[in-house]
């Protein structure tokens, strides 16, 4: 790092603004292991400038036609569609991923951006006319006000807009706390905001750690916090953000499971194992971590398994010649995956593939861990109970469809999940019977279109809100019911005491 390179500041009131509280953190290009810049992390008045930059937009923003914000978020899908191969890069130098990794997820964010395009639709109230004679009753969806929107590493781009497209389009204004290990992305999307029109002040962006997310928790001008991340940190907010009189969204960790029943197509299984496991390096909340091989098919599985990663390609995810999989996001977290590994190990699994100590040439400093597969994983180690979030695929041998059923049930996650198998009948009674919020029929990421909802059971979501879909323009709008007569002067009731009835 250079003695010039700025530091990343926050975007308040439509301006980037440097910060002054004299708190940083590094930014890394973790393929290359090297610091690049670093990020500011905000004081209490910094926090409080974006928060009241964002009250102070409110009341414009919120009466602005309707028509008049629709062409806003119409130009900003025009122009994030135009130039997302620029944001990409951005995500796979701070994040890792490989770049056309990062296009999927911007492609993802995108289609709330497009669900959003639609929102007069989706904030209409109803009308019952003539409830009582000449009596009307009509519901508004209004906007909340200042929305906080906390979100996590591994998807830079794609989380945030899980919130902010649906929050902005009902009329709220916003203020992003992105994660700071890679806070680029935020602040090119709010430059992005500007260029498409959207006023000063609708969106910001708040750089910072634990401070600044604990004053969104506790400002009284904030409405409500949409927060995806690890689940200790999902439910510290869950429980802070209610106490403090806020609407809270919450989406925490996962551990998610692949059952594989003896009818399934091998080769289907095995390609989107490796897909879903090793994709991202595995720092995915909805990766498949677990495969639950029904006997007889494990032997037969992990050989084509390891057929397949043996053909994968590591490396630094800006190459020209794009490899399969990057690095992990920090050297800590590196050594926090390869010590799950040494645990498996120690717990009695047998370690088929390892990638501890993987390195790249030219890159040794950078933060790689080679794809790694693990067989017989006692449902009792820690490796097995806790989320990874790295490239780790283990195998848990079962004998019958039940006994997988009850492993899935019996985590204490229910985000995502997987049955992959020639047979309607099981098929339709997994999804049934499984405790979790998201599954793929022969599917290994179920992530919801935009329209649907995504969400998960268990310690997975805390709160009743998903994020997108109906459930997003249910949570970034209050309703209100209007009772309303218009008189005239033979329809005057005169005093009545009584309880109103129809
Ligand atoms: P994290 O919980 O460490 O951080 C998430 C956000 O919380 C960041 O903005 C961070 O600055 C902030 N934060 C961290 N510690 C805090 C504290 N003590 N107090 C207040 N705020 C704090 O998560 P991460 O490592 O950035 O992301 C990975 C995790 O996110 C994984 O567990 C993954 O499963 C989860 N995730 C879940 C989903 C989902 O949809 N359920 C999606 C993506 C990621």
């Amino acid at each position: 790092m250079t003695s010039q390179t700025l530091t990343i500041g926050h975007w308040i009131d439509g301006a980037s603004v440097a910060s002054q509280s004299g708190r940083t953190a590094p930014v890394y290009d973790p393929a290359r292991g090297v610091e690049t810049t670093r990020v500011a992390l905000a004081d209490h008045a910094e926090i409080d400038a974006a928060i009241v930059s964002a009250a102070k937009a409110f009341p414009d923003w919120r009466d602005l036609s309707i028509a008049r914000r629709q062409m806003i978020v119409f130009r900003f899908r025009e122009l994030l569609y135009e130039r997302k191969k620029e944001l990409a890069e951005i995500v796979t130098g701070e994040h890792g991923k490989v770049v056309s990794d990062a296009l999927g997820e911007i492609q993802r964010g995108l289609e709330v951006v497009e669900l959003a395009t639609g929102f007069p639709h989706l904030i209409k109230g109803g009308y019952s006319e003539n409830v009582s004679t000449g009596v009307d009753v009509y519901s508004l969806k209004q906007p909340l006000g200042v929305v906080g929107i906390i979100s996590p590493f591994n998807f830079p781009v794609m989380v945030p807009m899980w919130f902010f497209p649906i929050a902005i389009a009902a009329g709220n204004t916003v203020v992003l706390k992105p994660s700071e290990k890679d806070p680029s992305a935020a602040i090119w999307i709010a430059q992005l905001w500007k260029e498409a029109g959207l006023p000063d002040g609708v969106f910001n962006v708040l750089q910072g750690d634990k401070e600044a997310v604990d004053g969104l928790l506790k400002h009284p001008e904030v409405q409500s916090i949409s927060f995806v991340g690890s689940t200790p940190i999902a439910q510290y907010i869950y429980e802070t953000a209610s106490k403090n009189g806020k609407r809270v969204q919450a989406l925490g960790g996962a551990k998610n499971h692949m059952l594989v029943l003896p009818d399934a197509d091998l080769d289907l299984v095995a390609d989107s194992a490796v897909n879903a496991g090793f994709g991202a390096a595995g720092e995915r909340c909805m990766a498949i971590s677990v495969v639950l091989a029904v006997e007889p098919v494990a032997g037969e599985l992990i050989e084509k398994i390891t057929n397949r990663i043996a053909k994968l390609r590591i490396g630094n995810g800006s190459s020209e010649n794009e490899p399969d999989m990057g690095p992990l996001i920090s050297e800590a977290h590196r050594d926090r995956v390869a010590s799950y590994v040494d645990i498996a190990e120690a717990d009695g699994a047998r370690v088929v593939v390892d990638g501890r100590g993987y390195t790249v040439d030219g890159h040794e400093e950078g933060f790689f861990f080679g794809p790694t597969l693990l067989d017989v994983v006692p449902t009792t180690s820690r490796a097995y109970t806790e989320e990874i979030f790295g490239p780790v695929l283990s195998i848990v041998r079962v004998k019958t469809y039940e006994e997988g059923l009850a492993l899935i049930n019996s985590g204490e996650f229910g985000n995502g999940t997987a049955i992959f198998t020639n047979d309607g009948g099981a098929a339709r009674r997994f999804q049934n019977e499984v405790q979790v919020g998201m599954i793929g029929i022969n599917v290994p990421i179920p992530v919801p279109v935009a329209y649907h909802s995504f969400g998960g059971w268990k310690k997975s979501l805390f709160g009743d809100a998903k994020a997108y879909g109906v459930h997003g323009f249910d949570f970034f709008t209050r309703e209100k019911a209007v009772t309303s007569r218009w008189l005239d002067p033979a329809s005057h009731g005169g005093i009545n005491l009584g309880f109103p009835q129809n």
